[in-house]
């Protein structure tokens, strides 16, 4: 298939003759066999069938195997959240003792896990910024560095990553560039065309959109050749006792090692899987997707516009506008739009964002993002309430920021509900 709308509608699963047209929903935990022979080739990875679903399930492998399309990658894996994502992409690489270069312009829950919960486990992040030079990328590495991190459009700080600039020195240095993709979706940004190796999502977001179902996905190219970089990836590359000795990258070849390594071990060992019914959602939405991001990024460009024309509005972080510090890496790397989030502050500062937020009808406050229904959030006064006002400059987010998550609703009437908002500010 070879055009992303009818990948988004029809990829991943295919009936055959008198099945059903909708992906089924096997709600089952586990799987018949008739003889313990024909399951033992099963947990050998000597024949390829369902046995357990913390392992593998068909409804969630139909939905991984859509997003695998639209990424265009070779393998694919769908976790319960976009955390697990995160923390698995990442885990399958590194032990403790071993390091990691991220982008500091990183979803504040994932910055958590890698500075806090991750460095418990022994694992070091050395963090850039979006913008360092390749100098300043070169320099962050060490001799232990296994990957490294970014998100194409930072949450919530709204930056834009140079994927080629950030693999390029991922690759200098024999290791993957690890792409959180969660805002553009491969709708609008497919960071494989740029040289990234490994894609993830918090399929939560845009990719569900309708705020049914918390998910995430592994998305692995199979263009980085861990073969060639062996000494580095030992994990991928020489037999793994706890599986019977297998060696991923000569059992499954470089377009599937990475994401088997990842079910036989971290899904075995933590089984952080989607329910089958979360993946029948995720899967309706996502056959809409292409629709959406389209209405998403319209929709958002006219919020931008008007807030960046109003007295009332003391700025506008959106890289649709012109006066974007991002404007020409989003003209780059997804020309057709970036998402639907517009961050801005009021010139009454913090107390005219929570004026101007209560008299909202029509975007409601959420700690979410991207679905079909227009939200917005103070992280000041919500997700980092905690951190002081010196804190929160350093991690991107003003202390007057309102993050609007613009919907798909009419544009007339998300356009009124601002304004009559703004009366009060
Ligand atoms: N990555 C990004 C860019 C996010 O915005 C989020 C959540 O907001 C996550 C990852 C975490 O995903 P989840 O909430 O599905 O665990």
């Amino acid at each position: 298939m070879s055009e992303i709308a009818t990948r988004c509608v029809q990829g991943g699963y295919t009936p055959k003759n008198g099945e059903p047209r909708q992906i089924p929903i096997i709600q089952s935990t586990t799987f018949k066999y008739d003889t313990s022979e024909d399951m033992g080739l099963l947990f050998d990875l000597k024949a390829s069938g369902y046995f357990y679903t913390r392992l593998q399930n068909p409804t969630n492998d139909f939905v991984a195997a859509k997003i695998c399309e639209l990424e265009g990658g070779t393998a694919a894996l769908l976790t319960s959240s976009g955390q697990a994502a995160n923390f698995f992409a990442i885990f399958n690489l590194c032990s403790a003792g071993d390091h990691v270069v991220s982008s500091a312009a990183i979803y504040g829950g994932t910055y958590n896990l890698f500075a806090v919960t991750m460095k418990r486990m022994g694992i070091e992040f050395t963090f850039v910024s979006p913008d360092a030079t390749d100098e300043e990328l070169d320099a962050a590495f060490k001799p232990n560095t296994k990957a490294v991190f970014g998100e194409t459009i930072s949450n919530p700080s709204l930056d834009i990553l140079d994927i080629e600039r950030f693999a390029a020195a991922a690759h200098r240095h024999g290791v993957p560039l690890i792409i959180d993709n969660t805002f553009p979706t491969p709708i609008n940004c497919r960071p494989f065309e740029w040289g990234c190796d490994i894609v993830t999502h918090s399929t939560t977001k845009y990719m569900d959109g309708h705020a049914t179902s918390v998910g995430g996905a592994i998305i692995d190219s199979g263009k980085f050749n861990w073969d060639e970089h062996a000494d580095i990836f030992p994990g991928l590359t020489t037999p793994d006792e706890s599986y019977h000795g297998i060696t991923y990258t000569k059992q499954f070849g470089q377009g599937a090692a990475y994401i088997t390594k990842c079910v036989a071990q971290l899904m075995r060992d933590f089984g952080a899987i989607p329910s089958p019914h979360n993946s029948f959602l995720l899967n309706v939405g996502l056959e809409s997707l292409h629709l959406r991001m389209q209405r998403h990024c319209q929709n958002a460009q006219a919020v931008a516009e008007y807030l960046d024309a109003n007295p009332k509005v003391a700025w506008v972080n959106f890289s649709g506008l012109p006066n974007n510090k991002y404007y020409a890496l989003a003209q780059k790397y997804m020309p057709n739009g970036t998402c639907g989030v517009v961050s801005f502050g009021l010139v009454g500062g913090r107390a005219a964002a929570e004026r101007f937020m209560k008299e909202l009808k029509v975007a409601i406050i959420a700690t979410h993002v991207a679905d079909a229904h227009s939200c917005c959030l103070h992280p000041a006064n919500a997700t980092h309430r905690q951190l002081s006002d010196a804190e929160l400059e350093a991690c991107g987010v003003k202390p007057d920021m309102i993050r609007f998550s613009v919907g798909i609703e009419d544009i007339k009437d998300i356009l009124g509900d601002i304004e009559n908002a703004l009366k009060v500010v």
